[in-house]
């Protein structure tokens, strides 16, 4: 999942005071789930936003809505009446998903009501941490299944960098060393050949800026 953190509110009440018609709109997906853009929190800050234009005696309507996905065309232009009759749309999406908007209603005001912060698991309620980089050439069959681009802060391919201790890593001393992590996962696999291997060279030109797949093309989505 991509994980969001909404931004203050001091941040939010700056980028959407200049705007009397204000659409909040929450995206169902990813930010419902990090407890930052869904239904429940757009109630939330559509109402903070009203209290605190009450309060300063700015005019102005807030509008909520919530769609299922923000990052895909098909659930996004189902609310254009929504946003044509609002001033500018606050969007609590991921980075992603903000500019689709502003790509889709370009003649409109698309201010970002959240943080994008990592493509994450849950840890427990409120815990989320980062496990993928995207980095779009995935060597985890090869890690025992722990990603060392994300999870040691020097992205070494060929770890460990032997400045561990105690199994901690030595940049984030409250971490485990990731590469001893992979290490025992090999060892518990039986795939310890892998790290006697030499580490092959990560092709990070391959970074799919664009993901085009050929076989889903021509299947009444092209007009995207
Ligand atoms: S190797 Fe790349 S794609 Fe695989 S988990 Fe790590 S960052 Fe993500
Ligand atoms: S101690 Fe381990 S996780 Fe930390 S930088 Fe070195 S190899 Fe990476």
């Amino acid at each position: 999942m991509v994980v969001l953190e909404q931004k203050r509110f001091e941040e939010i009440e700056e980028m959407t005071k200049g705007y009397n018609r204000l659409l909040v709109l929450g995206c169902e997906t990813c930010a419902a789930i990090s407890f930052a853009g869904g239904q429940r929190q757009v109630a939330e800050i559509a109402s903070a936003i009203r209290i605190a234009r009450k309060r300063s005696g700015r005019e102005g309507e807030v509008l909520e809505d919530t769609i299922a996905r923000q990052c895909d065309p098909e659930f996004v232009d189902l609310i254009a009446d929504r946003v044509a009759g609002s001033d500018a749309v606050l969007s609590l999406a991921c980075g992603a998903g903000v500019q689709l908007l502003a790509e889709r209603f370009s003649d409109k005001v698309i201010l970002p009501g959240c943080n994008t912060m990592s493509l994450g698991v849950t840890e427990a309620l409120g815990v989320w941490s980062e496990k993928c980089m995207a980095c779009g050439d995935c060597i985890l069959w090869r890690t025992g299944g722990i990603c060392p681009v994300t999870r040691c802060p020097k992205g070494l391919l060929n770890g460990p960098c032997g400045g561990a201790s105690e199994g901690k890593c030595e940049v984030l001393k409250d971490q485990p060393c990731a590469w001893q992590e992979i290490y025992h996962a090999l060892k518990r696999l039986n795939m310890l050949h892998y790290l006697k291997q030499k580490a092959q060279v990560k092709d990070w030109r391959i970074h799919p800026g664009r993901v085009v797949r050929e076989d889903l093309r021509g299947g009444g989505r092209d007009d995207f």
